[in-house]
């Protein structure tokens, strides 16, 4: 995965491509809150919150809510992205009903720019995971599978362009459309729905290209909460 792009103005958002193409990327919009706010959630209900900083008591307090699951208190954080991402990655996301906001651009409105994911390399089916993928074994013509992918891509967006010259309206013309293509978002998560997101899509059952979204929503998300992310991660490690 890139690296957290280097920002020369304060005001842009913190950016990680990771389809490492240039297109498809998250961005850190905005947040609210901290580790601090989760214990004061949490201890309010016995009059025990508090404006100091955060103690070695706070963070045990906070791993003990991953432990026990006493979700609620991780509520009230926030995290808003910018979503840049194949139509296919899209759909994986928006199956995360709960605690999670959602506006994206609309076919209706615009017309679709020719932005398309084009894999820089192609995977074979696992032999034993009906979802999964494994790594070309080198076996996979992959110059061929590539001109497939960009020549399918090719006649899909000029039958688009050609309905639309038609006078064909934005909103059905866009049904020609493949899944590659580049759509955005913004997302809103609290901090309980963001980790219940990367426990299921951080992980080696999901597909990897969700995958990298995932890694790249929890590198931004990280350093904002530090304590919560250290104590579920060693939650879902074991250690
Ligand atoms: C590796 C992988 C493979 C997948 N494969 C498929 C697939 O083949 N086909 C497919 O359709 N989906 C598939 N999914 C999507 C999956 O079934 C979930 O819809 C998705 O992961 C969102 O998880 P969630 O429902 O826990 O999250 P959310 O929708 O955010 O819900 C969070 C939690 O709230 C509770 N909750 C939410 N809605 C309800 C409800 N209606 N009733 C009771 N409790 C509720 C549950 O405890 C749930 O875990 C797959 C997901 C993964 C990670």
């Amino acid at each position: 995965m890139q690296p957290v792009s280097e920002s020369s103005r304060a005001d842009l958002p913190a950016t990680i491509f990771p389809l490492s193409d240039g297109i498809g990327a998250v961005s850190l919009v905005q947040h609210v809150g901290d580790d601090k706010m989760v214990v004061n959630a949490a201890r309010v209900s016995f009059g025990g919150d508090n404006s100091a900083p955060m103690s070695a008591r706070d963070e045990k307090l906070i791993g003990y809510l991953l432990r026990e699951r006493h979700g609620s208190p991780f509520e009230h954080n926030l995290l808003t992205f910018k979503v840049v991402c194949p139509i296919f990655v899209d759909r994986q996301m928006v199956r995360h009903r709960v605690g999670v906001s959602k506006n994206e651009t609309s076919g209706r409105y615009v017309e679709m720019t020719e932005r398309v994911y084009q894999p820089s390399s192609f995977r074979r089916q696992a032999p034993s995971n009906r979802q999964a993928s494994v790594a070309d074994d080198g076996t996979l013509n992959q110059a061929a599978a590539t001109l497939i992918w960009a020549e399918a891509w090719r006649q899909s967006f000029a039958a688009y362009q050609a309905l639309l010259a038609l006078g064909v309206t934005r909103e059905q013309a866009r049904g020609v459309l493949p899944q590659a293509l580049y759509t955005e978002s913004y997302y809103t998560f609290n901090l309980r729905s963001l980790l219940h997101f990367l426990g299921l899509r951080d992980h080696d059952g999901a597909q990897y290209e969700t995958r990298l979204y995932a890694q790249a929503m929890g590198s931004l998300a990280e350093p904002l909460f530090p304590v919560t992310f250290a104590a579920w991660r060693s939650l879902q490690t074991g250690h």
